[in-house]
């Protein structure tokens, strides 16, 4: 693209993203930085001077994925008349650094995340380009103000949003705290400014997200607490008729002041995310987390009561060290006497570094294949029954986009108790709408995840102001 060009004042950049939303809000936000500094991001390794390739590495299968991600990216940029490098970001370069520029000669530079905000002099570096001329601008998308750094909607009319940083916890299996550090939290008027710039440029729903989101504000100034962000957030969506969806809610996060937010506050979805991994207590202790099946029951028990109406999801996982068949066996009868709505499942993974994978009891794969199956067949007839339950209900819709259907295009959106890119979707096969538009419709039918839906009035597009 600027072959033959001798002064290079502008270049163009692939960013492919792995991993979880998480590592999308990371992306989002090289783009901006790369944006400020005129680099223009490209849909193509044909069309690209750099490829930028986020990373995880949460679990060894996602460090492999990032790995032969590389490897195909580098022979596709090899293919072309002219080199394009290809820099690492993110968990992967965060938690192999050393080991990596001998392993992976193919990658012009390793970004680890907590050095990603200098990632347009990393390119500028690996491409050697000439500054931009003064006052030339990088694209700004949705007229956000230069104070708030910029940040893309990652599906439809929804945005991430970071709270925080690292994690505290040091779950057994978990190599999270290794690769991202300790806990921090964004601080509030940051993370406000954000919505209230996103809800500006068009984003209808905003999911917070972090490690461990409920400890929000335990290391910022006396008094802060996630209760107070969300109503923080949510007085900012609301002029936008906005929601406000909160993920990784660990189980010891639940104030009695959080509760509450979710059920007196309009903007705040009654869905809540809380990962409990497993319930029995000597697994969880095993793991170096707190509970017990009764304790774990009580709080559902408590949400449940306490917020009409609410949506659970849940993570669990299987073949954890020292795993019994009981114990195996427990959380399959844990998770069916409370019928969460959602549930994701793990199957267990010695990751480097971590206690867990020297633990003795390592579970046989046979073994943790079967109880991943067992677990993975029980979520989805969760999951499933949860979706349809909702046929029949009225419910307002966000459009994310248009997709070929069956039976021609037809417009796909999300509604409350769906979180985007997790739970499914409604697709509604009539009416027209624009991505960001909330449309009122009835569901009509469901199909695993997915319902259908069909506009019985137009909701709300936009800003009361
Ligand atoms: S809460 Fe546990 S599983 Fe979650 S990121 Fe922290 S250490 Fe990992």
């Amino acid at each position: 693209m600027s072959e033959g060009s001798s002064m290079r004042t502008r270049a163009y950049a692939l960013l492919v993203t792995l991993g979880c939303a998480k590592n999308e809000v990371d992306t989002d936000r090289m783009r901006a930085l790369l944006e400020r500094a005129g680099i223009v991001e490209v849909d193509t390794v044909e069309e690209a001077d750099v490829v930028i390739l986020n990373t995880c590495s949460f679990l060894a299968s996602a460090t492999q994925e990032g790995i032969e991600v590389t490897l195909q990216l580098a022979e596709q940029a090899a293919e072309g008349v002219r080199s394009v490098p290809i820099i690492m970001c993110g968990c992967i370069p965060s938690r192999y650094g050393a080991e990596l520029p001998s392993e992976l000669p193919e990658v012009a530079a390793f970004v680890p995340s907590d050095e990603e905000d200098g990632i347009a002099d990393v390119v500028a570096e690996v491409l050697s380009l000439e500054p931009l001329p003064e006052g030339e601008p990088g694209l700004t998308p949705g007229g956000i103000s230069d104070d708030v750094l910029p940040l893309r909607t990652v599906q439809g009319a929804s945005a991430f949003v970071k709270v925080s940083e690292g994690c505290n916890r040091f779950c057994t299996f978990c190599a999270i705290p290794y690769i991202r550090g300790r806990y921090h939290s964004r601080p509030a008027d940051e993370i406000v400014a954000e919505v209230r710039a996103l809800a500006e440029g068009g984003v209808r729903e905003v999911v917070l997200v972090g490690q461990d989101t409920g400890v929000w504000g335990s290391d910022l100034a006396e008094g802060e607490s996630l209760a107070g962000l969300l109503r923080r957030v949510a007085e900012a969506m609301r002029p936008y008729h906005g929601w406000v969806r909160v993920l990784y809610l660990q189980p010891e996060g639940m104030t009695d002041e959080l509760v509450s937010v979710f059920r007196d506050v309009d903007e705040v979805l009654p869905y809540i995310d809380i990962p409990i991994q497993h319930c029995s207590s000597e697994v969880l202790r095993r793991m170096g987390r707190k509970g017990s099946p009764a304790e774990l029951a009580a709080l559902f028990d408590r949400l449940r009561a306490e917020i009409p109406g609410i949506v659970i999801r849940t993570t669990a996982m299987a073949g954890f060290p020292g795993e019994t068949d009981e114990e195996a066996d427990e959380l399959v009868s844990f998770l069916e006497d409370q019928g969460v709505d959602y549930c994701s499942v793990f199957s267990y993974s010695p990751e480097e570094g971590t206690r867990a994978a020297e633990m003795d009891g390592q579970v046989p794969d046979d073994v943790k294949l079967e109880r991943t199956q067992r677990l993975v067949d029980l979520a989805e007839q969760m999951g499933f029954a949860a979706t349809a339950s909702h046929v029949g209900e009225e419910a307002d819709v966000i459009i994310d986009g248009v997709e070929e259907g069956d039976d021609g295009p037809e417009l796909v959106g999300h509604t409350w108790f769906q979180a985007p890119d997790t739970d499914g979707a409604v697709h509604i096969a009539e009416g027209e709408a624009a991505v960001g538009d909330v449309v009122r419709c009835r569901l009509t039918d469901a199909f695993c995840y997915e319902l259908e839906g069909t506009i019985v009035e137009d909701g709300n597009d936009g800003s009361d102001e």
